[in-house]
């Protein structure tokens, strides 16, 4: 199973070699089997990737939150998929909501990145999900539209090696997480979708994370759901004191 921290735009320097330090020793000591990823704001992805280089065999990854969809050139501010090459960053987050919204990212920019993120040989983790409660059959519809763009852009094998996480926008930091059953159908449709548009796809190699108010509390009723596989956690992920309960419930499924 796949847990990924996603800071956000929260952290600070001081604090980073500690977290990191702090997160390995005690995933060490529970001998931890998942997969696990920070996704620090992009100005902390060298403080991180020089604290994890000096961490002996550390299993914690780096996942970037967003890349330009320009290669180098007058885009002040931005950065290019080419550079976090230096950070052995190994995920890539694309369309998360939260650009969606206040960047205005649409579907067209969105697929240039997913194309970008895998042109370079890093794990795009596409984020998807409709922005208000919804009847189950008009969320599907939304998130066909969302993968639709991405097929027609980038081909329709651009699942392999990716991710998708699920996000009900309206379950984002709203401390309302989404029913674990309704977020299983949804990702078995996702699923299903995927692997009639890839033949040779096998729909159960496809890991389709939720995210959306993910706690200590609700983690393993959503992990224990047969098709979803891993979870993206923004909140609880900031503190150790919050995530490792998370990773720690996520192992024991
Ligand atoms: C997110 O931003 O991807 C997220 C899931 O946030 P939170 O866990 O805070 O709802």
């Amino acid at each position: 199973m796949l847990i990924i921290g996603n800071w956000k735009l929260n952290g600070r320097k001081e604090n980073i070699k500690n977290f990191f330090v702090k997160l390995n020793n005690l995933c060490e000591r529970f001998n931890i089997k998942n997969d696990i990823s920070i996704s620090p704001p992009t100005i902390y992805l060298n403080k991180s990737y020089n604290v994890l280089k000096n961490i002996n065999n550390s299993r914690i990854s780096l996942t970037a939150q967003n890349i330009d969809i320009n290669l180098s050139g007058p885009f002040t501010g931005e950065t290019s998929v080419e550079m976090l090459k230096d950070f052995n960053v190994k995920y890539i987050i694309v369309g998360h909501s939260e650009r969606r919204i206040h960047h205005n990212e649409n579907n067209e920019i969105v697929s240039k990145k997913f194309y970008l993120v895998k042109k370079n040989n890093f794990i795009p983790i596409l984020c998807v999900g409709e922005s208000k409660r919804k009847k189950i059959e008009e969320a599907k519809k939304n998130i066909k539209k969302q993968i639709d763009v991405i097929l027609k852009y980038c081909g329709k094998y651009s699942f392999r090696n990716s991710i998708i996480a699920y996000e009900p926008i309206w379950a984002i930091g709203s401390g309302f997480s989404a029913d674990p059953d309704y977020v299983n159908d949804i990702h078995f449709f996702i699923k299903n979708y995927i692997s009639k548009e890839d033949i040779f796809f096998k729909k159960n190699n496809l890991i389709i994370q939720y995210g959306g108010s993910v706690s200590e509390k609700n983690v393993q009723d959503f992990l224990s759901k047969k098709y979803i596989d891993g979870i993206l956690v923004g909140g609880c992920s900031l503190l150790v004191e919050t995530f490792f309960p998370i990773i720690k419930k996520s192992d024991a499924i």
